[in-house]
Order: C-alpha cells, then structure tokens, then sequence
C-alpha cells in the first residue's frame, strides 16, 4: 500500500489524499515543498532569535554597567557634598572661634587703654594741683 501524504488541509483538517513520496515518504511532492519552506523559515526565526537574544544579554550587562558607573558617581557626588559641608562647617567654627579671640584681645586693649587714661587723668591732675600750690605759695611770698 502507497503511504499516505501526513499533512492536514488547513481549511477542514482533514489528511492530504496524495501519495507520499518526499521526506522519508512522509508528505507529497506540495506538501514537502512547503514544508521546506517553513523549516528554512523557522532556522531563520530561530537564526534572528539568537541574535536578538545576543543583544539582548550585551543591554542587560551595559544597562548593569550604567547603573554600576551612575551609583558610583552618586556616591562620590554624595561624597563631595559631604566633604564640603563638613569643610564649611569647621570653616564656620574657625571664624567663630577667631570672632571670640578677638573679642577678648579688644576687651584687653580697652582696659588698657581705660588704664593709660587714668594714669594720665592722675598725672595731670597732680601737675595741676602743684602748680596751683606753687601760685598760692608765690602769692603768699609776695603777700609777706
Ligand atoms: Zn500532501
């Protein structure tokens, strides 16, 4: 008995009636033609599978390597942040810590200066009350 072409009519699906003669007598001379065609196709999609799947993995390893480079330098802008407020802020304690230097340097040089005053005030004033004495002694001199 002739084998029986194995392939089913797409519109009832019901087996081809032709003798099967192609691919290890399996289907008939149209069914193994399109067959063939569908295989080469199917190497094709598989062929273009591969290579999408190729693209694929390359993306995912340099998306890996984007976000690896971008946390990197968030965490050295972090860093940067970071070392720049610590730097103000000692900053800020330097002047804070001159600011009361010099209040006190002022302080000393104001008492000072109040004391030199004094000094001075006392000095004239005894200049003053000596002459005043002299006068009075020379009037009295003149007055005997
Ligand atoms: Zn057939």
């Amino acid at each position: 008995m002739a084998p029986q072409c194995q392939a089913l009519t797409l519109s009832d699906a019901k087996r081809c009636s032709e003798i099967g003669t192609q691919s290890n007598n399996l289907f008939c001379a149209y069914h193994a033609k399109q067959c063939h065609g569908i295989l080469e196709n199917t190497t094709q999609l598989i062929g273009q599978k591969f290579v999408i799947l190729r693209a694929l993995e390359r993306l995912e390893r340099r998306t890996a390597e984007v976000l690896y480079e971008s946390q990197k330098w968030f965490k050295w802008v972090r860093q940067c942040q970071d070392d720049e407020e610590a730097q103000r802020a000692k900053e800020k304690e330097q002047v804070k810590k001159e600011a009361a230097l010099f209040q006190r340097h002022w302080k000393e040089v104001e008492a000072r200066l109040r004391r030199l005053r004094q000094k001075e005030d006392a000095k004239r004033q005894d200049e003053f009350l000596e002459m005043a004495y002299q006068e009075r002694m020379s009037q009295e001199d003149e007055d005997t």
